[in-house]
């Protein structure tokens, strides 16, 4: 059994808002909103993060996954912002490869 949480989140043993899912991704709403709109899209196989050798078949997927919730979320005029850490230094939190879309209100300049 897995310990990572976002395993445990693709095989349903922690529950989530999903917002889309498919074979291999899955798009939630996340727990600690920063923003009005804030979803993660995750591949159901497990990466540490963008930068762990992830197929492309991975890539395409997730792609897939954020044009949903931008469908889903109707942020094609509202604009989006997205964002994935990589390491701890970068801010990443949870060891599973997760891209943030952020979205809902002017979101700030800062990129760091
Ligand atoms: P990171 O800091 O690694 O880039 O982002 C991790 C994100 O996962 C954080 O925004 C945090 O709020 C979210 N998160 C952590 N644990 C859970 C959880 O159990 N459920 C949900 N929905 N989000 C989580
Ligand atoms: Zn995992």
């Amino acid at each position: 059994m897995s310990e990572c949480i976002f395993c445990k989140i693709c095989s349903g043993e922690i529950p989530v808002n999903v917002v889309y899912e498919n074979d291999e991704v899955m798009a939630f709403e996340d727990a600690n909103p920063q923003a009005p709109v804030h979803v993660l899209v995750i591949p159901k196989k497990h990466f540490d993060s963008i930068a762990d050798n992830v197929d492309d078949e991975t890539l395409l997927a997730l792609h897939k996954g954020v044009k949903e919730v931008v469908k889903r979320k109707q942020l094609q005029d509202e604009g989006f912002r997205l964002v994935t850490n990589a390491g701890e230094r970068a801010g990443q939190t949870v060891r599973h490869l997760h891209i943030h879309v952020l979205s809902g209100q002017r979101l700030s300049d800062n990129m760091a």
